[in-house]
């Protein structure tokens, strides 16, 4: 069986993902590495440094998802690069055209996506 995943569609569809996520990423106050550049101003810490601090520790998990997700995206581009996209980090087999569509970051097939 061929692989039919079609890479330049997939290749754009995570270019476009990735576009976005950097962009929620510099609107969370934060550079693509994850760190908090400080260019976003959470209100007066002053005046309520509690509401403050639970604000910045929301953020810091939502770029912590953000950042996971965009590594994932490097991580298939760099797959589509080296021909291995679509197929499964632990058994080597293709991972499914359905399940790739689902969700293009896919490493694993699902036989093996809860395998540590
Ligand atoms: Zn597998």
């Amino acid at each position: 069986m061929t692989a039919t995943i079609d890479l330049k569609a997939a290749a754009s569809t995570l270019s476009v993902e990735r576009a976005k996520v950097v962009h929620q990423m510099e609107e969370l106050g934060a550079d693509v590495s994850g760190e908090l550049t400080g260019t976003v101003d959470y209100g007066d810490a002053f005046a309520d440094g509690g509401a403050a601090t639970a604000e910045r520790t929301e953020v810091l998990g939502l770029v912590e998802s953000l950042k996971h997700h965009l590594d994932d995206i490097d991580q298939a581009l760099a797959k589509i690069d080296e021909g291995t996209y679509g197929i499964c980090d632990v058994c080597a087999k293709p991972i499914g055209e359905a399940r790739m569509e689902f969700r293009p970051t896919s490493t694993r097939c699902v036989d093996c996506k809860s395998v540590a």
